[in-house]
């Protein structure tokens, strides 16, 4: 999935741990939430295969660069509100995409690590089901993804006392 799905997934984990156990120290939210954040990344890419992924990055079709020039600011949208207050829940939720895509792939030159784990994720849970990647219409569904996370985010942060973002 798309770096804001992923940026606000680790923090609706967060929100919700802090609701559930509000008394809960510091460190025991993070032995419970960082793991949950990483395992959220797997879930969601097998997840998509329902939106659109084409494997290549395409700079000569408009289509592609206006739809990840909008996910690109997205991300820096919520990086600027969510960072200072849930930093680590961010790279969590980022982090296999941060090793593989950008030091591996970028800097190193080298195959993904933890991509082909969530390939294989994705072919046990979904071996039966059509591969929508190429599929331009299925960004509504990321984009309804987003929504939905976004609207949960925003409303922990309305109703209750966890501590998300700087503006609280
Ligand atoms: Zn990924």
């Amino acid at each position: 999935m798309q770096a804001p799905t992923h940026i606000l997934t680790g923090i609706l984990l967060l929100g919700l741990f802090q609701v559930i156990f509000p008394a809960a120290p510091w460190w025991l939210q993070v032995v419970v939430v960082l793991p949950l954040s990483l395992a959220s990344h797997f879930i969601l890419d097998a997840v998509a295969i329902f939106t659109y992924h084409p494997p290549k990055a395409d700079w000569k079709d408009w289509f592609w660069v206006s739809y990840h020039l909008i996910i690109y600011i997205g991300s820096i949208v919520l990086l600027v509100f969510f960072l200072v207050d849930s930093w680590w829940v961010i790279i969590a939720a980022n982090f296999p995409d941060l090793i593989d895509w950008f030091i591996l792939r970028v800097f190193f030159k080298k195959e993904p690590v933890f991509h082909p784990i969530a390939d294989k994720l994705r072919n046990f849970l979904f071996n039966r089901t059509p591969n929508w990647n190429h599929k331009r219409w299925t960004i509504i569904i990321e984009f309804i993804i987003i929504g939905v996370l976004l609207a949960s985010v925003l409303l922990l942060i309305s109703f209750t006392s966890v501590s998300l973002i700087w503006l609280d």
